[in-house]
């Protein structure tokens, strides 16, 4: 299995999805088979995967798409990537993504952008895009990503497999290269909804090492159309204008094959959502500016010589940091700032803890809520890259899932020809806090 990854990974070689191999990968899947060999019943046996480079796994570069850690070789391994090897898959490399998750399309890289494999002159999302093209070429089956606003459902989407972002807390933070602590979550990109439930049996659960880690032991499995029956889904309002002629079809087309298997489908509004990514962005990038403090040059990867220690940081980070990192710095550094804090980083929580609420009402009258994952399919290489605000548009319909820490689930649902080729639309449902497994099952019930 892990000689196919490889020549798949060298075949899928011009997508760039990946940014490294681990160095050890055949001495552990000769590790797996003696276990084997000895009895030992593995969930995960053999099975290959790639993991986003900013989830730390000993012996390999965790650059995270930054020049500024791209020497970085992780002495430790993150709880959800020990799991994995744990449970007897072997990590094939690391994969590609937006300069520290932040972005849409992976084009922040230094490393250099990944392409859609359906249309390798589009975007494969962000900024788990590496991980989903991987997943989308077939190097691997399944793979890790993060998702602090959208980044693993929405490449999920714009590459057509599965891509779940876990309840906040249910996958453990430990070994994850931080960009917002209060929102980024691990979570699994794959084919079909048995591979999410066997993955998340693996990485989920309390992890003493992640203080926000909660004590919820994964029950997953891929339900059945019987699992769909008296379904009580939400359509939100808010999500059906903006949308591209074919995300709005595949959207009509899920809710019809939902009442076709016996579940009832309601419009609920959500009024607080237009605030999302304003909110969203005043709380990611103060929580960035905070986090990538450590990345001076003294600790980690990269330094820069200098006349003294002041002159060798400012150099680092110059240098180190790309264009889309150094304006989330400042502008979170700006927000965070006395007399600006209250306008700005405090009234997004206020708006925050509202999203919540309205969230939580929602619930009240629903099982699942659904959108779609993102209001267009894939996008043209560069199309976003000279207007941020552009690219940060591309989150709408993800980013208030995370400020809410509920659990979300992109689907496959659908194609929209452009320029004669079919793109992946995905539809993304939402569960309330803890209710992960719904999804999943929900998932299994409509392939
Ligand atoms: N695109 C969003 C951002 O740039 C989300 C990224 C993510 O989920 N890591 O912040």
């Amino acid at each position: 299995l892990l000689d196919q990854a490889l020549a798949r990974a060298q075949a899928a070689a011009p997508l760039n999805a990946l940014v490294s191999l681990h160095p050890l990968a055949a001495e552990h899947a000769e590790r797996v088979a003696t276990r084997m060999d000895a009895g030992e019943v593995l969930p995960l046996a053999g099975l290959p995967i790639v993991v986003k480079d900013n989830i730390n796994v000993t012996g390999t570069r965790t650059t995270c798409g930054s020049r500024i850690l791209d020497r970085y070789v992780s002495p430790y391994t993150a709880t959800a990537a020990q799991r994995l090897l744990d449970a007897g898959a072997v990590i094939v490399g690391k994969a590609n993504m937006d300069e520290f998750a932040m972005g849409s399309s992976t084009e922040s890289s230094a490393s250099g952008p990944t392409l859609n494999p359906w249309d390798t002159g589009r975007v494969p999302g962000g900024s788990s895009g590496g991980s989903a093209a991987a997943v989308a070429a077939a190097v691997t089956a399944v793979a890790l990503g993060s998702d602090t606003g959208g980044s693993v459902r929405q490449p999920a989407a714009l590459c057509g497999v599965y891509g779940l972002k876990p309840t906040y807390g249910r996958v453990s933070r430990y070994g994850l290269v931080a960009y917002a602590s209060s929102l980024d979550q691990i979570g699994p990109l794959a084919h079909r909804a048995e591979d999410l439930a066997l993955l998340m049996n693996v990485i989920a659960g309390h992890d003493p090492r992640d203080a926000t880690s909660l004590d919820a032991p994964p029950r997953f499995r891929a339900g059945t159309p019987d699992d769909l029956r008296g379904l009580r889904v939400g359509v939100i309002r808010e999500s059906l204008g903006g949308n591209t002629a074919g995300v709005s079809r595949t959207l009509d087309g899920t809710l019809d094959a939902l009442r076709g298997a016996g579940a009832t489908v309601q419009e609920v509004s959500l009024p607080e959502l237009k605030y999302a990514i304003a909110a969203y962005y005043l709380i990611a990038m103060p929580e960035a500016s905070s986090n990538l403090a450590r990345f001076d040059g003294m600790v980690y990867g990269h330094r820069e010589p200098g006349a003294d220690v002041t002159g060798s940081m400012t150099l680092t980070r110059e240098r180190g940091f790309g264009r889309e990192v150094q304006r989330r710095i400042m502008i979170g550094t700006y927000a965070l700032s006395s007399g600006y804090y209250d306008a700005y980083y405090s009234r997004a929580m206020k708006v925050r803890r509202r999203l919540a609420e309205s969230f939580a009402a929602a619930f009240a009258g629903v099982d699942v809520l659904v959108t779609p994952t993102s209001p267009f399919p894939a996008f043209r290489c560069g199309e976003k890259t000279s207007d941020p605000l552009a690219m940060y548009a591309a989150d709408v319909d993800t980013v208030a899932i995370n400020l809410a820490g509920l659990p979300a689930l992109s689907v496959p649902m659908g194609f929209e020809t452009v320029d004669g080729l079919d793109l992946p639309v995905g539809i993304q449902f939402i569960a309330p806090a803890l209710d992960d497994e719904r999804l999943v099952r929900l998932a299994g019930g409509l392939e």
